[in-house]
């Protein structure tokens, strides 16, 4: 049953409630589909998503501080008990860490 309280950003596996306007930011997945969200799940799309890209919504700034916010965030980050061993199961900034 999908969850209508929440932005269309929002993974169905990932409970956290929505952050501000659900149409703050739209993400792109790089496969012609779009999906408009929050700033929160936005960001937490944008990090899951291989080659997903994100542009402007109905907030100004808001798609900046959301590719800001998801070098940081691990893909699938709401999978709280998954390994966190191989490349693609860190964030964007930690596999730069590494790689110094
Ligand atoms: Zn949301």
């Amino acid at each position: 049953m999908p969850d209508t309280g929440r932005c269309s950003a929002a993974h169905e596996d990932d409970r956290t409630p929505c952050a501000g306007p659900h149409d703050a930011v739209t993400i792109l997945d790089g496969h012609a589909n779009a999906a408009p969200g929050c700033e929160h799940h936005g960001a937490r799309m944008l990090a899951s998503i291989d080659g997903a890209h994100v542009e402007p919504g109905s907030v100004v700034g808001a798609a900046t501080r959301v590719l800001a916010a998801a070098d940081t965030i691990r893909p699938f980050c709401w999978y709280e008990n998954a390994p966190r061993t191989e490349a693609s199961q860190l964030s964007h900034a930690e596999n730069r860490a590494r790689n110094v």
